[in-house]
């Protein structure tokens, strides 16, 4: 044991070797708030710890504040829209957009033909006016955000109708009934799980009903006895007595899934045609951009909530907005659609993907091509596995492999069936393929 005075000066400590790189990941500060952490430990011990010992220490706190940071994963689970995995990877445009945007000053908020202030929504409502055919659009942090905006402008102190079979909870927090409470709205439910009637609106309505909402069911459906109100008729019921249809569309598909062999997921066309006032969901699911809550709709709807206080703390920043804008270019053809990442994953070939699965087993003596099921995940068509190829790696314990494979750098989240290990080629950015076979490699070693 050595005398106190003669723990290393700080300044030792930043620069050597094995702490310094760390700079790079944590920043200066944390770096430095790791070395003086140690150095009072070691004072409040009354024991200084050899030179050596004192630095591993030291790399041990760096490397759980790194840990602590966003990592990259490699998706081998066969699920496009992974919302635990961050849903929808960006577009190249988008990401260009972004990081030109970021790295300097842009017109924001800035009128570049007056010199005067100017709209943050102005370029990306055009857009979506575009890609929607809504009179008016806006944007926001995500799709509850969107909800929540929406109720908090329309129906607070008032009713809601709803019906008993779309009362749902995504998952992550979200359960529409808690955020109609939230919004100091009252959830008037209607109808049967199974059946639901127009008369039954009809029933509901009362001097205080502010809105009729639909909202998409996303992770479940209800089979066998059952009857539904569909869009069209709830806003035909709205128009004879002055009550706006709000609906929750959640994935928010701009196209027709049915092009890719999918069943129809209605779509934002859809139910603006229909004459919902309104109509919400998110920028990151089937849209494949950045995440955040769209609105589009009636001009005057829109309007009100653009007036809304409330829409000051749930507004989107530059870098999304950026990102979404470049996102809804890419939809003006089917060809630069497919330069986004969701549908270039959704429309690649069995062929295109077993070709790339080879690659993997020339590599990996032990690995095998199947054939498997892929999901679009984000809460659309939970039910329909479409067809896909793994790379399948028959071990003795799977879970052991799958976790190994979760402690690489990068992470691979793997599936895991009667099979082995099972890596979902749709999922993976043939770019990505290089890395991914390492990082199987390195597990099975
Ligand atoms: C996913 C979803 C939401 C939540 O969307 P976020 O963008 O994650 O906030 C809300 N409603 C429905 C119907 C959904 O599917």
């Amino acid at each position: 044991m050595q005398a106190l005075r003669e723990l290393p000066a700080v300044h030792r400590l930043l620069d050597d070797p094995v702490i310094a790189p760390y700079e790079a990941l944590v920043g200066r500060d944390a770096l430095r708030s790791a070395v003086e952490s140690e150095l009072q430990h070691a004072r409040g011990t009354h024991a200084v710890p050899p030179y050596a010992e004192l630095v591993a220490r030291i790399g041990v706190r760096l490397e759980a504040l790194a840990a602590q940071s966003l990592l990259p994963v490699i998706n081998g689970t066969g699920i496009i829209l992974h919302t635990n995995l961050g849903r929808a990877p960006l577009a190249r445009e988008a990401l260009d957009a972004a990081r030109d945007i970021g790295s300097g000053y842009s017109n924001l908020e800035y009128d570049l033909l007056e010199g005067a202030r100017g709209s943050r929504y102005a370029r990306v409502t055009s857009l979506l006016r575009e890609a929607s055919g809504a009179a008016d659009a806006l944007v926001v942090n995500n799709c509850a955000a969107a909800v929540l905006l929406i109720l908090d402008t329309f129906a607070k102190g008032l009713e809601v109708i709803v019906s008993r079979n779309q009362l749902v909870e995504i998952g992550g927090g979200f359960r529409l009934p808690d955020v109609l409470e939230r919004s100091g709205a009252t959830l008037v439910e209607v109808g049967a799980t199974n059946k639901v009637y127009l008369r039954d609106f009809e029933r509901a309505l009362s001097a205080k009903t502010a809105l009729m909402m639909r909202s998409h069911p996303s992770n479940y459906s209800i089979e066998g006895f059952v009857h539904d109100v569909d869009a069209a008729e709830l806003v035909a019921l709205g128009g004879r007595v002055g009550v706006p249809i709000v609906e929750d569309l959640g994935s928010g598909a701009f196209v027709d899934l049915g092009e890719y062999g999918l069943p129809r997921e209605r779509t934002v066309r859809d139910a603006v045609g229909d004459g919902a006032a309104l109509v919400a969901f998110s920028g990151d699911k089937l849209l494949g951009g950045p995440q955040a809550g769209i609105i589009v709709g009636a001009a005057p709807a829109i309007a009100r909530l653009r007036s809304n206080p409330l829409l000051r703390a749930l507004r989107v920043d530059k870098l999304t907005l950026a990102a979404l804008a470049e996102t809804l270019r890419l939809y003006r053809s089917r060809e630069s659609r497919e330069r986004i990442p969701f549908y270039a994953m959704l429309g690649a070939s069995l062929d295109s993907l077993r070709a790339r699965a080879g690659a993997y087993v020339e590599k990996i003596a032990s690995a095998q091509i199947v054939e498997c099921e892929a999901f679009v995940g984000g809460g659309a068509l939970p039910k329909h596995g479409f067809p896909s190829i793994a790379v399948a790696l028959p071990v003795a314990s799977p879970q052991s492999l799958a976790a190994r494979l979760r402690g690489g750098k990068p992470a691979v989240v793997a599936r895991v069936d009667e099979r082995g290990v099972l890596i979902d080629l749709r999922t993976i950015a043939p770019e990505q393929d290089a890395l991914a076979i390492a990082a199987l490699e390195g597990a099975l070693r």
